[in-house]
């Protein structure tokens, strides 16, 4: 399935493309079209990949002829880190900016087990819900593919340099794309990106280690059977259409039954389910109907929910429950025999918790 994803992307290469927006099957061509080995398609990766090595001249088992004509033909920079606040419980934000002087963020997050990165897929978010940071500084552009990569191989060059404060974990393990945007939005390059953060040859990330949250894109969700096979979470926060239409405007084009028969086409391997994220806003979606209503809406058997205590941020015009209600709604979704977690909120005192990303802000 993926040669045959691979084999869709071709493309001509223009001058000063930036080599990080190749997949491998884009770099094998270039290769061949130029009258070289296909094998040397691994050295590159290698170096650029798995070694993270961007700096073309260190490159020792790739011929001069080869490595010049690369740098005639290819840029390779990655955005550039020009701000990290690190919490007091380890997360790390990043401001990465762009070429073109566009920002945006990326949050490191310590778990006991996993490093996860939390990914932009755009400078800004075209879908305007009403609980969310990001969605109140409107849309700018979507993010190529070097610059969703390039969040990762940042991340990964400064974590090397600051290893002691992570140890013993000493690599990223997981990414999600929960950061700036709604990646559906951008499908063809977060392919492309996550196609890059599995190869093989390259970083190497398993399809169970990237998870992918939509605000619900119903065309798009119906395309995923052309997507990498990775986690696939739905920002649901209701189940019921008039308090979703409230929250999260694409519920006013694409409402409920049309999400869910859409999300009845995604492909789940045997044992898989699909994350639905309830966001929990005092006296909104907190109720025995809210939790009636999902019980009705969603299937044990495929889906786990993960409740989501709102993160408040300056201005913002609703509340999180109180910690009694998060435990009470959590419990009531048990006796209905529903998997649920509750999401601990990581880097609060740095704003780097969801839905508090904005790339203006002065960090
Ligand atoms: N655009 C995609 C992915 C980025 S948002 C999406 O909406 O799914 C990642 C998650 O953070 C989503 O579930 C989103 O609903 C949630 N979120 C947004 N604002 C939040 C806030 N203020 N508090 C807690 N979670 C929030
Ligand atoms: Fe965009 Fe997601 Fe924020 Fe909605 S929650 S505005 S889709 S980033």
């Amino acid at each position: 399935m993926l040669e045959e994803i691979l084999e869709k992307d071709k493309q001509s290469f223009e001058i000063h493309e930036n080599f990080y927006n190749l997949t491998i099957t884009e770099v094998a061509e270039y290769l061949k079209q130029n009258n070289y080995s296909k094998y040397i398609t691994t050295q590159l990766f290698n170096w650029i990949y798995k070694k993270n090595q961007g700096d073309i001249n260190s490159w020792t088992n790739v011929s001069k002829k080869l490595k010049l004509a690369l740098q005639e033909q290819f840029s390779f920079d990655i955005p550039e880190i020009t701000t990290t606040l690190i919490s007091i419980d380890g997360t790390a934000k990043f401001l990465f900016k762009m070429q073109d002087g566009e920002v945006v963020e990326g949050v490191l997050i310590k778990f006991p087990d996993r490093l996860t990165l939390c990914v932009s897929t755009q400078v800004g978010c075209a879908m305007g819900c009403s609980f969310c940071y990001t969605g109140t500084e409107g849309f700018k552009r979507n993010l190529r593919v070097n610059e969703i990569v390039g969040q990762y191989l940042g991340a990964d060059l400064w974590l090397k340099k600051n290893l002691e404060l992570y140890s013993p974990l000493n690599k990223i393990t997981n990414i999600v794309y929960m950061g700036q945007g709604e990646p559906l939005n951008n499908f063809l390059n977060v392919k492309k990106a996550t196609l890059n953060l599995m190869e093989p040859q390259g970083i190497a990330l398993g399809q169970r280690k990237i998870t992918l949250s939509t605000s619900g894109l119903v065309p798009q969700i119906m395309k995923l059977n052309d997507f990498p096979p990775i986690n696939i979470a739905i920002s649901l926060h209701s189940a019921r259409n008039y308090v979703r239409d409230t929250l999260m405007p694409i519920n006013k084009v694409y409402d409920l039954k049309q999400l869910f028969d859409a999300i009845n086409t995604i492909p789940l391997k045997a044992h898989r389910r699909i994350t639905y994220e309830y966001l929990l806003i005092d006296g909104l979606n907190n109720t025995i109907e809210d939790i009636e209503a999902l019980s009705e809406l969603i299937s044990r058997k495929t889906s786990k929910i993960n409740l989501i205590p709102f993160n408040e941020y300056p201005n913002s015009k609703f509340k999180c429950p109180s910690e009694s209600n998060i435990e009470w709604f959590s419990n009531e979704l048990g006796k209905r025999n529903f998997t649920s977690t509750i999401r601990k909120s990581k880097g609060n005192d740095i704003l780097a918790a969801c839905g508090q990303l904005k790339s203006k802000q002065s960090i």
